[in-house]
Formats: C-alpha cells, structure tokens, sequence
C-alpha cells in the first residue's frame, strides 16, 4: 500500500525553526562576520559599532590577548602582536624556505615541524592566532543575534590548498565554530551579487586587498561554481600603496630614513589614512612629521596620487591577462567582473580594471564586505532556513527527490537545485481502514508519474496498530548530507515504529543524463500535469469507493432498505466504471454523484451515532462494543 498524501506540496511544517548561521571572511588584513536576519544578508558590528576586525592578535601574557584594533595599542613587544597570519597558514617547515619568511613577516617564527610565532606569551600557530580571530567574531555573533549558533561558512582564498584549507577547519573548531562548509573567496562574492541565479557563464572576481592580490575566473553552470582559474600576487595590496605613499611622504619633509619602530608605524598609518582619503577627495591636506624632525605642511592632489600608485595598479592587470589565457576564456565572454577587497574603493583602480575587461564593475555591495555577504547567505541556505526552490546553488541535488504516493504519483520532497546538506520532513498517512504497514518508493527526476521517474529504493514500515484510513501520521525524512548521500526514514508518530534506507543519489548518473532527464522534464510538463491531475482525481475516487463500502458493510443493512442498499451500489459501480477511463470530468462528475446519493445514509449515521451517544453511551463505549464484537469474532 503506498502513501496518501496529507499536506499540500511545500506546505507541509518544517522540522526546524530558523537556525543561526553565520558567514566569516577570515581575510589576511580584516576580518568580518555576517548573517541573514529577516531575509537580507548584512555584515554584523561588534559593540562599538565597527564592521570588521583587523587580522592581529596581541599576545600580552598566557592569560591575556588582545585580537583587532586594540591589538595595535595593547602594552607589549611588537613582536608578540601577530598580523597576517593568514599568509602561514597550513604550511609546514619546508615550505619555508630561502626568504619566504623574511620576506612576509617582520617577526620571529620559530621553525618547528609547524611554525610558530615567537610571543611573550609563548608559540602561536597560524591556526591559534586565526582561532583567536574567529572566536572574537563568534562572540559578536552570539551577541548580535542573540543565541547558539548552528554553524558558520569560512571563506578561503580559491588557490588554498588541502592543508591551508584543513588549518581553516581546524581553526574554526578551536574557536568552538561548527563548520557548515568552506567556500571560496570569490564565489562568496558572485553569491552576494546574486550572479548564481542568472544565466550560465563565466565571472571575473578581482579581489585586491591589504596584502594580498587575487583574480579568478569562475563559470557558473547548473548552479554549481566551477573555478576556472586563479592568478593573483600575494605580496600586492594595500600595504604597497601605503609604502609607496611613505616615500613619497619622506621625500617631501625631507627624511632619509625612518629609524625607530615608531616613526616608522606612525608614518605607515598616517599613509593609509591619507590614502584612504584620497578614494572620496581630489586632493588632500599634509602635516607630516618624524620623530620631530622636520615637518611637511603641504597637499596631495589625485595627480600625484595616481603617478604613485599606477605602477602598482598596472601591476594587478598581468594576473588577470594570465587567468584568461590560463582558461582559454575571450574577454568579451566574460560576462561580469565583481570587485572584492578594500582596496577596490580606490577609483582608479575601478577605471582601469573596468578598462581592461571592458564593461562597468559590479561595486554596489562595499567591497570589504561582499565575501562575508556571500558566505552568510550560503550559511543560511546549508543551515535549511531558504525554500526558494529556485536558488541553484552551490552543491546541490541535480534532481529533484521525492516518494511515490497513491496512483502512481511521484510527491517531491526535496526539489532539484536545493543546497545541501538538507532535511526536508512530510507527513503522510494510511489509506486503507487496519493498515499496519507501508511501503515507501524513493525516485528521483522532475515529472509527475512513477514511471516516469528514476526508482532510487524501497523499503517497508511495518507493525505499526492498525488505524481508522487517515488517522496514522507517518514523519517521512528525506535528509541529503554534504556529500550527497541521502537517507530517507519513516516514523509512524503513536507507536514510534521507525524504518529507514541510505541510497546515493546521483550514483551512476552523468551530466548527460541528468540534462537528458531534466529536458524530458521539461518537454512534457504540461502533459504531465494533466496527467498528474487526473491522477489525483482516481486516487479521490478510490478513496470515496473504499469508505463508502466499508460503512455499507458496517451498518449499510440496518440504516438503508435494500432498494436504497442497491441504488448506493450501483452507483458505486458506475464510479468504479468510470475510474477504469481516463476522463477525469467524468471521474469527477461519479463522484458527485456517489457522493449526493449516499448523503442520506451517512446522515442517518450520524444521527444514530448521536442518538446513542444522548443515550449515555459515550464513544469510547461504542468503540470497546466494536472491539469486543471482533474478539468474539475471532474467537
Ligand atoms: P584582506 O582581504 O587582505 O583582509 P581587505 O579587503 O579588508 O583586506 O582590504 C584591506 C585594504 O583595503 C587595506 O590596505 C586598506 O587600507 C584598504 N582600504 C580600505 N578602505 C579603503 C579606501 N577607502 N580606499 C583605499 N583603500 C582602502
Ligand atoms: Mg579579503
């Protein structure tokens, strides 16, 4: 016997309510976390009101650190506050050959089997220092959107190889963070700006921040990102147009060299506001001055700014002459070119870059913000809180997956393109009066009938009390895990009788097939909601076949003579003869008229139900007489 179904499609309730989800950007020089409230993706700010974390962590003592802005004033050695840890991630000691340490940091790194930054507080691993990162924004989480978070989306950049993507993992599990999945730096942005909902096609990410330089081709299909190709320059961001700005800054008061630690940190920070400035003004007023030394009053004008930076810009544009040819992709094939980083703010960088590619760059969403937007809207859909069924995303179900219920209909439970992981609950219930046991049809494909749809498993509830038809309920989960196994249980509610089957999904099927299935979907759509409607109509026939035959063997002989008895069964066969044809009016028309003509006979059950009850014969009552009746049965 199969199912009836209860719930109208996607309406049936949700097994769970909406979760806490966040997205983190773990960036080299910033940090942030978001997360969708009330529908919209927004960056989360920390309790002064500030929407992201410098990447530095201050060590002061065993118990004290100090992680963000404070870091940089916290009273220790300037060797124990670490910045861009981000850089050793997931290396080992022979990745550090030759001067790649010198060359990217300025403090010590002892060189153990994994290195670790020499602080007064002891060594600290890249994942310890990017912990102390991650815990500092899950506090602002909790506080923000006050509760337990179910898990977080972690961006990584898209070049991160299996170790620096394990060292993330393992550094979101220190900081007490379940990792919902990790995703790329630039598909979070082409998230964000909702590109994976358009057409199929190839995206440009240009992501320029404080230290590091990306660029990525991704193309988008079915849903799914592909990373096409990554080029970038990890010693090119912002930190460069800061230094550049430095000398040039020397130049004018006249310095040689910046002796202390502190003129020169006070110079570079002056720089970067001064910088900064210059992305909103055409020119800007100087006072400029070295450990008293003496002292430039002037002004920059954007001229002089962008003599300074253009090398630099100009130096961005050969990675991404690189990833086009590396994927063999035309510049004119390249449908959108997304800014990512900080440093994007800056105009001439949009100019040239939107130069190059030859179209306007998508800057609407803050460039600083774009990666963690994306993540926070993927942590919402892996946490189950989306039912958009047409969000393609990510990893997804290529098909959709459902059951097989009454007259050969195929219910779907999850429908294609939905992210996963994913729980998807519906309740269902029996059909026949006495039904103890149900057998569930797992299929998978997009059209409305069994057999038109790819059989996935089978597999039996049984020994659950037998019911009046309908009044079972029957939870049927379809759970799909992050890597696409799908197990279906079923519970019978009352007698908690449970049975489940594991199956994999897409096993044994390719592209092709799935594009095949989804074309024939498509190409008889409207025939199969014909089909599915007059389905649907049999199904309602049967079900009124079956209860008016059961209450005419009930009590049909007490409440009806038997001309009545014979005109209710005529009528019955006449539904039943006109359910054997495909003419679903006809179908319905039979049962309107079953319907009219055993109306008097259900109302003198009732009556007679009511009248015994007036009698103080309660129902319980009647339902023990009934139950005694069969054991005398039986017996
Ligand atoms: P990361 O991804 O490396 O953590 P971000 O994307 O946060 O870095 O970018 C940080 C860089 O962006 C810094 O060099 C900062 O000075 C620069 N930046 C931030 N705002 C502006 C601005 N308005 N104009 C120019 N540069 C900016
Ligand atoms: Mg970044």
């Amino acid at each position: 016997m199969a199912l009836l179904q209860i719930a109208e499609p996607g309406q049936s309730e949700a097994p769970h309510q909406h979760k806490l989800a966040i997205g983190i950007d773990l960036g080299t020089t910033n940090s942030l976390v978001a997360a969708v409230r009330s529908g919209s993706a927004d960056v989360l700010a920390d309790q002064h009101g500030h929407r992201s974390v410098p990447s530095v962590v201050a060590y002061v003592s065993d118990v004290k650190t100090v992680v963000g802005l404070d870091a940089h004033t916290s009273d220790v050695d300037s060797k124990s506050v670490v910045r861009s840890a981000k850089r050793l991630m997931g290396k080992g000691a022979n990745d550090l050959e030759g001067s790649w340490l010198a060359d990217h940091y300025d403090f010590d790194v002892s060189s153990g089997p994994l290195p670790a930054f020499v602080t007064q507080a002891g060594n600290k691993t890249a994942i310890d220092v990017s912990a102390a990162i991650l815990s500092t924004l899950k506090a602002t989480a909790e506080q923000t959107l006050g509760g337990d978070l179910m898990g977080a989306v972690v961006t990584v950049p898209a070049y991160f190889d299996d170790a620096q993507r394990q060292a993330t993992k393992d550094a979101a599990t220190l900081a007490g963070l379940n990792v919902l999945r990790l995703i790329n730096e630039p598909t979070a942005a082409a998230v964000a700006y909702g590109l994976d909902n358009e057409e199929e096609g190839i995206v440009a990410i240009y992501d320029l921040g404080g230290g590091t330089f990306d660029v990525s081709l991704l193309k988008m299909q079915r849903g799914i990102f592909e990373v096409l190709a990554t080029a970038g320059d990890t010693s090119l961001g912002g930190d460069d147009i800061d230094n550049a700005l430095v000398g040039w800054l020397m130049q004018q008061a006249g310095v040689d060299k910046l002796i202390s630690e502190q003129a020169r940190s006070d110079a570079k920070r002056y720089a970067r506001l001064l910088k900064e400035s210059l992305s909103d003004h055409d020119s800007v007023d100087v006072e400029f001055s070295v450990d008293g030394s003496p002292t430039f009053v002037g002004q920059i004008s954007l001229d002089v700014y962008h003599a300074i930076i253009t090398p630099l810009v100009a130096r961005t544009l050969k990675p991404c002459r690189r990833v086009l040819r590396d994927a063999d992709v035309d510049i004119d094939d390249v449908r959108a070119v997304v800014m990512v980083g900080g440093s994007t703010r800056i105009p001439l960088v949009r100019e040239k870059v939107s130069e190059f590619f030859k179209m306007p760059v998508l800057t609407s969403i803050n460039p600083d913000e774009v990666v963690a937007v994306g993540a926070a809207i993927q942590a919402d859909m892996l946490a189950g809180n989306k039912t958009d069924n047409d969000l393609l995303l990510l990893d997804v179900t290529p098909l959709s997956l459902g059951l097989e219920i009454m007259g050969g209909m195929v219910e779907k439970v999850i429908p294609r393109n939905t992210t996963i992981p994913i729980t998807r609950g519906q309740e269902f219930t029996t059909y026949k009066d006495g039904q103890s046991a149900m057998s569930l049809h797992v299929l998978q494909g997009e059209r409305e009938l069994v057999d038109d749809c790819r059989s996935l498993a089978r597999f039996e509830l049984k020994g659950f009390p037998a019911k009046v038809a309908g009044s079972a309920r029957i939870q049927v989960l379809f759970q799909v895990d992050a890597d696409g196994l799908l197990t279906v249980s079923a519970l019978e509610k009352q007698s908690g009788v449970v049975a489940s089957v594991d199956v994999r999904p897409s096993y044994g099927l390719n592209d092709g097939e799935i594009e095949h299935m989804l074309r024939e979907a498509m190409d008889n759509a409207g025939d199969d909601m014909q089909r599915r409607l007059l389905q649907e109509q049999k199904v309602e026939a049967s079900r009124v076949i079956e209860a008016i035959n059961s209450a005419l063997n009930a009590d049909g002989s007490v409440h009806l003579s038997t001309d009545e008895y014979s005109s209710i069964q005529v009528l019955i066969e006449q539904l039943e003869a006109a359910n054997q044809d495909d003419d679903r009016d006809i179908i319905k028309q039979a049962v309107a008229n079953l319907e009219r003509g055993s109306s008097e006979f259900v109302e003198r059950r009732m009556n007679a139900t009511v009248k015994r009850m007036m009698q103080g014969q309660g129902i319980d009552d009647i339902d023990k007489a009934s139950l005694s009746r069969k054991e005398q049965t039986a017996d």
